[in-house]
């Protein structure tokens, strides 16, 4: 897509500072990073999101998460790493170009994976499996 920074950097439209790329897959790091080496991994081909993207193009991009990830905790000296997909604006998610991120953690980095958890009322745990087992097609 012309205006999506990610197909632009897959053209080299926009600089970007690669770590690793084949002829399907590019990862490069973030320019805002959550930690030094926060980086991304996109397909060249554009897909807005984990719906859109064909499952074989899905599972190589968690081939190359897997490749880089251990080189990415490594060279930054990381404790552990995150990796994870934005899906839809209410996720947080900005470039509608599907991306795996991969963010190098630190012991006492002061960062939370997730924020604090909630309960469930009586009965809802319950409810809330049968809604989501009903809706799987
Ligand atoms: P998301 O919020 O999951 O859509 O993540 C998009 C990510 O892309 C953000 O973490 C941005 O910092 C990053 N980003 C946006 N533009 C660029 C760029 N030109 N080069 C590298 N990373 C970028
Ligand atoms: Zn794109």
């Amino acid at each position: 897509m012309s205006d999506c920074v990610f197909c632009k950097i897959v053209k080299w439209e926009t600089p970007s500072q690669r770590v690793y790329e084949d002829d399907q897959y590019i990862a490069f790091l973030d320019i805002n990073p959550i930690n030094p080496g926060h980086t991304l991994v996109i397909p060249r081909d554009h897909y807005e999101n984990v719906l859109d993207v064909p499952e074989e193009v899905l599972a190589g991009m968690i081939k190359i998460a897997k490749k880089v990830a251990p080189a990415v905790v490594g060279a930054m000296k990381a404790d552990g790493f995150n990796i994870g997909i934005n899906n839809g604006r209410a996720s947080g998610q900005l470039v509608d170009h599907v991306h795996i991120h991969i963010i190098p953690r630190h012991e006492n980095d002061n960062l939370k994976s997730w924020p604090s958890r909630s309960r469930y009322a009586d009965g809802e745990m319950g409810a809330t499996a049968k809604k989501i087992k009903d809706a799987i097609k």
